[in-house]
């Protein structure tokens, strides 16, 4: 039998084999499905019930966003609206089903085809956007005229391997949480896209950056998928699965390994204490966290529940999220912050305008404190989850001490309410921000008086700090932590905090590398987040280090001129003192 394998990018450990499912993608192709005459009515029928709930559908996301955000994020619906009554859109498709004897499928490709050559010759840019609005009207129509036979209901992954284009924050969420995808493989993406951070959560092989798996594979196929090796194997004879399945034991023991040193206790080798705690973005996480040894979640990023689902949740969803997570992890602490858009993260409900800097524009905490009422209700509902005590809120994107000051007010009015109402929380519940863009960090001994702790996202802030975008193949070599530059800050956010007795916690990928996480328990840290297939391999090499000689490593590495000379001064320095440290690699590293 014939067989393909494919290279890629492999962003969450494990080997699979199993049978592909390809994710249903909207395409508007120029092919046509013919109906017999006959058919006409019945179609003209097919087509006039999906006008129907499409419009049902967005007039009540619009009524939805007007009362919970306000109108100026409902009138794009509104032009949705307009989009879908336009009576030469719903004509015009009528006349191609009646005259060309075509399936509604075909009628709209030919719209959209339409739209899309009359848009390209328009050279007005704020007109061309306006496209996006009509290929979205396109696809709900599309997307509902079989609703009656899958209303909602996304496709049963379980024991499948899903086989998509590409998964955006929203469908990677909705499609995982499903529970039991057995592995992932995708034509787009690279390692620190959500759909990547998700799957390695969930413990999912994955393999993206295949560029066209989609076009290769049929439903059905058998795949191999090696999320440790960035590989996928199609339709495998057996003399290649048996290699793999020896890797896959090889690959299992290891994880055992893991799971082992899970149950070890956080201490350095002089005894110093420190908190490895887990990164999630859904509950449904948790027993996975803490089965790698997780002593907390360190960071809930709550935007996904918004990510997960096309309506804006009420108070009451929220509240069961929230109250879920602080139960299952209780008497440990859970990190809950709210609302990160803005970049990569847009939210499907609220169609947000296209910045023409997202990653200097309308994120996180900007964002909430100009869509109050839909930070009032996330306040509201983390703080009537508080009443065990074990909730602490991180405010991200942090700015300037005036964002601290309106967030006071927004808290004290959210607690005289639900004290009016009779509804209970911790009067004492710990706010803290993260510590994630430059400024913040440079005033951030005058930060540490008026918060409870700092989060400190070195992802964002190391991005902003060193002028570096890490997904930008041409200057990505310039993202490196170990920079003396990022070691400086890092120390001086960490002794701002201390010297206010407030807690410092470090929630960036960076607390997930073992070297580094070394040079930040030499900086002073003690708490760790990070995914939590980290943990282990994090808690070993500082199981494996004293505090003491390591303080005193990473203090001289400071003074060294680049980040190369840091990485070889420490490791030249602890790597013979201390070889179990840096002992903790894959099978196949
Ligand atoms: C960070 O910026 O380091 C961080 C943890 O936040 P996120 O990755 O969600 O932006
Ligand atoms: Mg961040």
């Amino acid at each position: 039998m014939d067989y393909l394998r494919l290279r890629g990018i492999g962003v969450s450990p494990g080997i699979v084999l199993g049978e592909v499912v390809l994710a249903e993608r909207i395409i508007f192709t120029t092919r046509k499905d013919y109906i017999p005459p006959h058919r006409v009515p019945k179609e003209i029928e097919r087509l006039g019930a999906a006008l129907l709930r499409t419009r049902e559908e967005i007039t009540a996301i619009k009524d939805q966003v007007r009362t919970m955000v306000g109108e100026e994020h409902a009138f794009i619906f509104d032009a949705h609206l307009l989009i879908l009554e336009d009576p030469s859109l719903t004509a015009g498709l009528e006349r191609l089903i009646r005259e060309e004897n075509v399936r509604t499928e075909s009628a709209l490709s030919e719209v959209h085809e339409h739209y899309r050559r009359l848009f390209a010759s328009i050279a007005d840019d704020y007109i061309k956007q306006r496209q996006a609005d009509v290929t979205d009207v396109l696809t709900r129509i599309h997307r509902n005229l079989d609703a009656g036979v899958n209303k909602g209901v996304p496709e049963d992954l379980r024991g499948k391997i899903l086989v998509a284009h590409e998964l955006l924050p929203s469908e990677a969420a909705m499609r995982l949480s499903q529970g039991g995808v057995l592995a992932v493989a995708l034509d787009m993406g690279g390692p620190t896209s959500h759909a990547a951070i998700l799957a390695r959560s969930l413990d999912i092989p994955t393999v993206v950056g295949l560029h066209d798996v989609t076009q290769r594979v049929n439903v059905g196929d058998q795949l191999i998928v090696d999320g440790t090796d960035g590989e996928v194997i199609i339709n495998p004879p057996l003399m290649v699965r048996k290699e793999f399945q020896s890797k896959k034991v090889k690959y299992e023991a290891y994880r055992m390994e893991l799971r082992r040193v899970a149950t070890w206790a956080s201490v350095t080798l002089d005894g110093v204490r420190f908190a490895p705690m887990a990164n999630i973005e859904l509950p449904e996480e948790i027993g996975h966290a803490l089965s790698y040894g997780a002593e907390g979640v360190g960071l809930f990023r709550s935007e996904f529940i918004y990510l997960q689902r096309s309506t804006l949740p009420t108070e009451e969803e929220h509240f069961e999220i929230y109250d879920r997570l602080a139960r299952e992890v209780f008497p440990r602490p859970v990190y809950i912050r709210t609302i990160d858009i803005g970049g990569e993260k847009s939210l499907p409900q609220l169609k947000i305008e296209a910045e023409p800097n997202p990653a200097l524009g309308l994120r996180a905490i900007r964002f909430s404190l100009r869509n109050r009422e839909l930070f009032r209700i996330q306040i509201r509902a983390i703080l009537r989850a508080s009443v065990r005590r074990n909730i602490r809120i991180i405010i991200p994107m942090i700015t300037e001490m005036e964002e601290i000051g309106a967030i006071r007010v927004l808290f004290r009015e959210a607690q005289e309410e639900l004290t009016s109402q009779g509804h209970k929380f911790d009067p004492g519940v710990p706010v803290g921000i993260m510590i994630e863009v430059p400024a913040a960090a440079a005033i951030s001994d005058l930060l540490a008086r008026e918060v409870d702790f700092f989060s400190i996202g070195t992802n964002d802030l190391l991005q902003y700090y060193l002028a570096v975008d890490r997904s930008n193949e041409y200057v990505s070599y310039l993202y490196k932590p170990l920079h003396p530059a990022a070691l400086r800050l890092l120390k001086y956010i960490i002794g701002s905090a201390a010297r206010q007795g407030k807690d410092v916690a470090l929630c960036g990928e960076m607390a997930a590398d073992p070297l580094l996480a070394i040079v930040l328990l030499g900086l002073g840290l003690r708490t760790f987040s990070m995914n939590p297939i980290f943990i282990p391999r994090v808690k070993k090499a500082l199981r494996a280090v004293e505090v003491r000689t390591v303080r005193r490593v990473v203090q001289q590495a400071m003074n060294l001129r680049s980040a190369q000379e840091v990485e070889e001064y420490i490791i030249e320095k602890l790597l013979l003192k201390y070889p179990d440290a840096f002992l903790m690699t894959g099978p196949s590293s």
